[in-house]
């Protein structure tokens, strides 16, 4: 097996361009796992490690743009201000261990529909940076990024820069069930972020389709529905619940059935909704 190990981020994508089939890596709590179970033998490896640029948190034109190396530690540490629900989704990612290794650059190139950064990315209208040599930068939003189970828009010959998300402008949360506290992969997840000067609430839905995925028409019942300057409905909230939970296509597995899983997204819908709301009102009367 090769090691490809480019120190500049021109040279990695020079080693993409004339080498397609060779695997980044970057923390390898994906990459590793599965060479170390033999779910394959990449004939090379390009390691992202020494590219310094993927190391770069920047506002830019007030857009928060995280290079893809960035491990969720700082995440945690660096963005829990300005992408809260991000920030909240990293801190159930594995372990500290994996925390400090891990990154959403791989969470983005393994395209798990139970990756946790996935959520929050779709609630926040979160947009991809990817680049190739030869064809330079594409900007993808993610609800376009997660095109199948463990498959995304990423063509053979590029790479994940970053991801670019705007600064939230309200309150943002994410909740996820597993089968235990700690160390697990979700059942089911959810995230929602308020957009209150579009009157918008963003919704993303995590390990219950063959992708992450938006819902919908629970995002154009809440435009139509929700007063943003009174208390919540509770005829809204219930319906919101339900509209999340029908936008799922879950499958019965061995973390749970799919009429769990539905179960769970309206439960995490209306609990992370009402917390969303209680701090939006309350930022308001302050
Ligand atoms: C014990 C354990 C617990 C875990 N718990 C969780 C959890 O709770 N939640 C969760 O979501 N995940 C979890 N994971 C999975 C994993 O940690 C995440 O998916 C993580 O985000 C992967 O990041 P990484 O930097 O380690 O990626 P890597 O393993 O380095 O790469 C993952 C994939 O992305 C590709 N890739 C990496 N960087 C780039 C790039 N710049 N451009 C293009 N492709 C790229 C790789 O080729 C590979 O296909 C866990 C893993 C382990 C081993």
């Amino acid at each position: 097996m090769d090691f490809l190990r480019p120190t500049t981020w021109e040279e990695a994508l020079a080693a993409k361009a004339d080498q397609p089939e060779a695997v980044p890596i970057q923390g390898g709590t994906d990459v590793m796992v599965e060479i170390n179970f033999d779910v394959r033998r990449p004939v090379a490896l390009l390691d992202l490690n020494q590219v310094r640029e993927l190391q770069d948190v920047e506002l830019v034109d007030g857009v928060q743009r995280v290079g893809a190396g960035v491990p969720y530690v700082r995440v945690i540490e660096e963005l829990g201000g300005a992408l809260p629900g991000l920030a909240q989704a990293s801190r159930t990612v594995g372990s500290p261990q994996i925390r400090n290794r891990a990154s959403v650059g791989g969470n983005l190139g393994a395209a798990s529909p139970a990756g946790d950064s996935h959520p929050p990315l779709l609630a926040g209208d979160a947009v991809i940076e990817v680049e190739s040599r030869d064809r330079g930068v594409r900007l993808i939003p993610a609800a376009e990024f997660y095109l199948g189970v463990k498959r995304s828009a990423l063509e053979p010959d590029e790479l994940i820069r970053a991801f670019r998300m705007k600064p939230a402008e309200g309150p943002q949360y994410f909740s996820k069930v597993g089968t235990r506290n700690a160390m697990v992969i979700a059942v089911c997840s959810f995230a929602v972020a308020l957009h209150p000067s579009e009157r918008r609430v963003g919704t993303g839905i995590g390990s219950a389709a063959p992708t992450p995925r938006r819902a919908l028409e629970a995002e154009a019942f809440m435009a139509a529905e929700l007063d943003w300057d009174a208390r919540l409905d509770p005829a809204v909230l219930k319906r919101f619940g339900e509209l999340c939970a029908r936008a799922a296509s879950p499958i019965d597995d061995v973390r749970g059935t799919a009429d769990y899983r539905r179960h769970a997204l309206a439960v995490m819908a209306r609990r992370t909704l009402t917390w969303a709301w209680n701090d939006y009102r309350k930022a308001r009367a302050a």
